[in-house]
């Protein structure tokens, strides 16, 4: 049975992002909460009909690497989506509110990914997409999970239309033009977890030279500020304290004029950070502060070859040692996972 919109009383909101709103409620039938995305479709009935019709397939994803799906509907000029809510929030709000991620909690981070992608292309033949720190959620039973994939193609046509959805997790084939294959989503994968590794976007000027402020009263201008769907921060950006609100003032920018471009001189634009991920080496898992094991740099490389055929597979990364050999449990995550909520 499918949820409808009214079953649900409104609680909290969760976030925000570029095409839509995510709110905490209550489900009044099933005495649960959920979550409720809602997305901004710029398209005629026929075709809001079709895209309800192609996200129906989300209800055969059962995975304990997906995010669950409990129904959709149309909310006027909004379509509704009710999935599972991951009470400690996406991998991109932990990182920002706590600094880097353990480099052990990022291999089964790491793992719980591969797992997603494998199902949903061995199952269903769906290719990811958008793999990135804010689509990979967590719960604090310990376990992570990855939404927001590409099920429906009417729903990505539409929303391609209505902002700028270029993304710099983006492979270098498909900035070039290549179609979607499950290696551009282990590119995505790899630059998702160097971020998540060190506490900040791993694009820079030169390569590797600044770092996440683990400190909030640290002065040195050593912090990064970055919105990576935006501008790429060069160097001299105090750390932002402040993320949520500059968040919601940069998505209503570019709400009304597309991708800000900003004008700062510190920034670099999103065009020359496309150029940047095509021509420069792949960026590396790599800290001046901090050493990662020798297996997890590797993986990394593995994720990050520029040449999609040297790119290694979904499978052929589960089974690195890096992967194979993680001692941590779910009850260390579970750990893990409260340590990350309450401490805003
Ligand atoms: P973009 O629109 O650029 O892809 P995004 O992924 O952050 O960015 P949304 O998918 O709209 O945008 O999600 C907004 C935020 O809502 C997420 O960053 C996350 O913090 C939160 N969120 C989304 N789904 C859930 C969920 N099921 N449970 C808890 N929080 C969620
Ligand atoms: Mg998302």
């Amino acid at each position: 049975e499918l949820v409808k919109d009214e079953d649900l009383e409104i609680l909290s909101d969760l976030g925000a992002g570029n095409g839509g709103t995510v709110t905490k409620v209550w489900n009044k039938k099933r005495n649960c909460v959920m979550a409720r995305k809602l997305i901004l479709v710029d398209a005629k009935p026929s075709v809001r009909k079709q895209i309800l019709r192609e996200l129906q397939i989300m209800n055969d994803c059962n995975s304990p690497y997906i995010v669950g799906y409990y129904g959709c509907f149309p909310v006027d000029v909004h379509v509704g989506i009710v999935i599972e809510l991951m009470d400690a929030g996406s991998l991109n709000d932990i990182y920002r509110q706590n600094g880097p991620v353990h480099i052990e909690v990022v291999g089964k981070i790491a793992e719980a990914v591969l797992h997603g992608l494998i199902y949903l292309y061995d199952v269903h033949r769906i290719i990811h997409r958008d793999i990135k720190p804010s689509n990979i959620l967590a719960n604090t039973n310990g376990e992570i999970k990855i939404c927001d994939f590409g099920v429906s193609g009417e729903l990505i046509n539409s929303i391609a239309n209505t902002f700028v959805g270029t993304s710099t997790y983006m492979s270098p084939e498909r900035i070039q033009g290549a179609p979607y294959t499950i290696k551009s989503d282990v590119w995505s994968l790899g630059i998702s977890l160097i971020e998540l590794a060190l506490g900040r976007f791993p694009f820079t000027d030169s390569q590797g030279n600044e770092e996440f402020s683990e400190d909030d009263d640290d002065d040195d201008d050593d912090g990064v500020q970055h919105d990576p769907d935006a501008t790429l921060p060069l160097n001299t950006q105090k750390p932002n304290l402040n993320i949520e609100k500059d968040k919601k003032e940069k998505k209503e920018k570019r709400k009304s004029k597309g991708v800000s471009l900003a004008g700062g001189g510190h920034t670099m634009s999103i065009l020359d950070l496309l150029q940047h991920i095509v021509n420069e080496p792949a960026p590396k898992l790599y800290s001046k502060k901090r050493s990662f094991p020798q297996n997890s740099v590797v993986f990394i490389e593995d994720c990050l070859y520029k040449d999609p055929n040297q790119r290694k597979s979904p499978q052929d990364l589960l089974a690195t040692d890096w992967i194979a050999n993680s001692k941590v449990t779910q009850d260390d995550l579970k750990a893990w996972a409260l340590s990350t909520i309450g401490k805003d």
